[in-house]
């Protein structure tokens, strides 16, 4: 499956709002499959569509065991089509984000711990779960995405927002 290239920067196109999937077809499907290597790939927890070019209602979320980091949050693979969520928590946290098209950036934003979230598979079928802490935190990003809301947009206190350098560099 081929990796797909993912927009770096704050562009145009990662500041669209992405449509509605309504053909579940063997494209929708080879994009997916292409976004979870590419995730997998960049190391990311989530990819929406738009960061790969395809401005289309699409996300795919996975956050895999981490060897050296024994209490890092996992959850399992999801491909989301059309997702929303409604808030289960009255309350939103604050928690530190990146994102793979902002490499290296990181800052404190606020959301909801506890979601319900609405969505279809690539067959078209109807998907309803609820997600709390890393995992909603993760979905609310990348439906953010669909929508062209970049984390920056959100960081609760600016000064707050930090690019992290590797040594090396
Ligand atoms: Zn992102």
């Amino acid at each position: 499956m081929p990796i797909r290239k993912v927009i770096i920067g704050d562009q145009a196109s990662l500041r669209q709002v992405s449509s509605p999937v309504t053909e579940f077809n063997p494209e929708l499907k080879q994009l997916a499959a292409d976004m979870v290597d590419t995730m997998r790939d960049y190391d990311g927890v989530g990819l929406a569509a738009p960061q790969v070019g395809a401005l289309q209602r699409l996300i795919v979320i996975e956050s895999a065991p981490i060897e050296d980091i024994p209490d890092n949050p996992v959850f399992p693979l999801k491909i989301l089509v059309n997702p929303s969520y409604e808030q289960l928590s009255p309350t939103q946290a604050e928690g530190i984000e990146g994102c793979l098209s902002l490499p290296r950036w990181y800052g404190p934003v606020n959301r909801f711990t506890k979601i319900r979230v609405t969505a279809q598979d690539l067959d078209g079928n109807p998907v309803k779960f609820d997600a709390k802490d890393f995992e909603a935190r993760v979905i609310q990003h990348e439906v953010d995405h669909l929508n062209g809301v970049l984390f920056t947009d959100l960081v609760t206190d600016p000064t707050k927002l930090r690019k992290r350098v590797p040594r090396d560099e």
